[in-house]
């Protein structure tokens, strides 16, 4: 499936699922011995769709992502996916038992590659989310965790439209980051961190000078 650009993050997400199998049809809840236990009789319910699609999403897990409304729908999505640990990094192929050459990270070849340590621990993005805190004229970005990244723009001082802006900045960091990996990984290119950091200032500034609310 291609994301159309268009079309709301929601419509996309639901396209997906469609094209996985992961739509609570009346077979598909058969098929994983799923009943309606909010009713007694089995009758339909949104909360009893809702219940499924989270705890199929992450086992129950609480997410924290809310959608930023400028940015792509595949940048909000990959941000989401992320924070569910549900990117195809070296530690989540193993886990699922799937053979790795090589486990360790791309971007600096010096530990295992594991979604927190892509996004956060590594020396690669350490460096960006410096150079983006310098950029955006806010304290040094620092989390522990992909939940603690995604909560920082609401600690930030300033007004609503910087808040806006360092949310979906975020997301198109964590989108480069990887897109970087990939490059390196499949296609052999030497990953510079100058150009991650040209591409989400490039990025942001196409995006949210063109769809933001607060835009202008
Ligand atoms: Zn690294």
């Amino acid at each position: 499936m291609e994301w159309c650009n268009w079309i709301p993050a929601k419509v996309n997400i639901h396209m997906w699922r469609s094209e996985m199998d992961r739509i609570p049809t009346a077979e598909a809840l058969k098929k994983r011995n799923v009943q309606w236990l909010p009713d007694p009789k089995g009758e339909f319910s949104v909360k009893a769709v809702k219940k499924l699609l989270f705890e199929e999403a992450g086992q129950g897990i609480i997410f924290t992502m809310e959608w930023c409304n400028w940015i792509p729908a595949k940048v909000d999505f990959h941000m989401w996916r992320s924070e569910m640990d549900r990117i195809p990094t070296a530690e989540a192929l193993k886990k699922r038992n799937v053979q790795v050459s090589d486990s360790s990270c791309m971007l600096c070849n010096s530990a295992e590659e594991t979604t927190e340590h892509i996004f956060i621990a590594c020396q690669a993005a350490t460096i960006v989310w410096n150079g983006i805190s310098t950029w955006c004229k806010i304290p040094n970005i620092f989390a522990f965790s992909i939940k603690d990244l995604l909560g920082i723009h609401k600690e930030i001082r300033g007004s609503e439209k910087k808040k806006d802006a360092i949310q979906g900045i975020k997301s198109i960091v964590c989108w480069s980051l990887w897109r970087a990996r990939n490059n390196a990984k499949f296609s052999n290119i030497p990953v510079r961190i100058e150009n991650i950091l040209s591409e989400v200032k490039a990025l942001g500034f196409l995006y949210f000078s063109s769809r933001s609310k607060h835009k202008g």
